[in-house]
């Protein structure tokens, strides 16, 4: 099922490359394994997934011990500052910056681990209430003051669009994500770079390839529907 799953996913990527000029290499498919057990991360990682998403620090760690050490670990949910110690030295990409203070207290945790945490400023481009995010209009500032900190390196922009029937209405927002990028490269700011542009879900991955996305969070076109526990 994974498989077969993974096959069509990599087969939908390969086209949006093609379509874009793209090269298949410039796009990166994080595959996000949130609330799956690590029996079905395994069938990925198998098949040759060595880049999984996850959205809590917990699940993430107990992942971390028994998956194999060649993964490449993705923060992508809300990351509360007292958590961070637990993921700075196992995580390759943390995707949810949206805070100075969370900026601050990574380069705190890092400095003391004696390790840079590569990092992405997530910018909420559509405003939406229920999301996190830093706005478009405050994001270079932040891009700005994080650049400053010590063992934090910026190295692109993440947003998750509105969940939408029809992926062309997120369009206009992949294509913002990437134009700040493009006004902030253009900013030549010390220890920042913008090469990566995390974008496009299982919904609307296809579009933010043609957008430009360099890395793409698939969760259910993976692994199927999650199920959450009442807790
Ligand atoms: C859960 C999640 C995804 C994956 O969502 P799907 O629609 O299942 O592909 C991607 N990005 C983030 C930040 C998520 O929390």
């Amino acid at each position: 099922m994974i498989r077969e799953n993974l096959e069509q996913v990599e087969k939908n990527i390969k086209e949006a490359c093609r379509k874009a000029g793209r090269e298949r290499e410039d796009v990166t498919l994080i595959a996000v394994s949130k609330t799956k057990p690590v029996e079905l991360l395994q069938e990925a990682y198998n098949y040759g997934c060595r880049d999984f998403g996850e959205n809590k620090v917990q699940e993430l760690v107990d992942k971390f011990e028994v998956m194999p050490k060649d993964i490449h670990w993705h923060m992508i949910g809300h990351l509360q500052t007292n958590k961070v110690k637990y993921i700075v030295d196992k995580v390759a990409l943390i995707h949810s910056v949206d805070s100075i203070k969370l900026a601050e207290t990574i380069s705190k945790e890092a400095v003391k681990k004696n390790v840079t945490v590569s990092v992405l400023i997530e910018v909420n481009v559509a405003e939406e209430e229920s999301k996190f995010g830093t706005t478009l209009k405050d994001a270079i500032a932040l891009v700005e003051q994080t650049a400053k900190l010590p063992g934090i390196s910026i190295e692109g922009l993440m947003t998750i669009a509105p969940y939408v029937e029809n992926s062309e209405e997120n369009r206009q927002y992949f294509a913002a994500l990437k134009q700040l990028a493009v006004d902030i490269t253009q900013k030549n700011i010390d220890n920042v770079n913008m090469n990566v542009l995390s974008m496009g879900m299982t919904g609307d991955y296809i579009t933010a390839i043609e957008e430009g996305a360099t890395y793409v969070r698939v969760g259910t076109g993976i692994f199927g529907e999650r199920h959450y526990q009442l807790s």
